[in-house]
């Protein structure tokens, strides 16, 4: 498990308690200013080998882009990543488009071109 943690002093409020993970509220997430800032929907939800989660929004993965919010934040902000909650470490679900289905594969790092 990550000791990865961020205190962002907000008060969450959740549609659909209870708390679905088994990491605390101000666990760290690495997410992106689309995705908190700009509504992008969640496309990528990744739990990596080291227990972090990454929440995407597909459209970029430069560094200025992207932002670390509280685990609470992103499920407040994203209902829809508690249904992976239960993510093995090393797996991710992704959908290719809004309408399409979750798939979970597992995690296959690319290097950067
Ligand atoms: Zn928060």
């Amino acid at each position: 498990m990550s000791n990865k943690t961020i205190e962002c002093g907000r008060e969450h409020v959740f549609d659909e308690p209870p708390w679905p993970f088994d990491d605390p509220i101000n666990t760290g997430v690495v997410t992106t200013k689309n995705i908190m800032v700009h509504d992008f929907p969640v496309m990528e939800v990744l739990f990596d080998e080291e227990g972090d989660w990454q929440v995407l929004c597909g459209e970029t993965q430069d560094p200025k882009d992207g932002v670390l919010v509280c685990l609470g934040c992103a499920y407040e902000k994203n209902p829809v990543i508690g249904q992976f909650a239960n993510l093995e470490p090393g797996y991710e679900a992704y959908r290719e488009t809004v309408d399409s289905d979750w798939v979970i594969d597992k995690i296959v790092w690319s290097d950067p071109e």
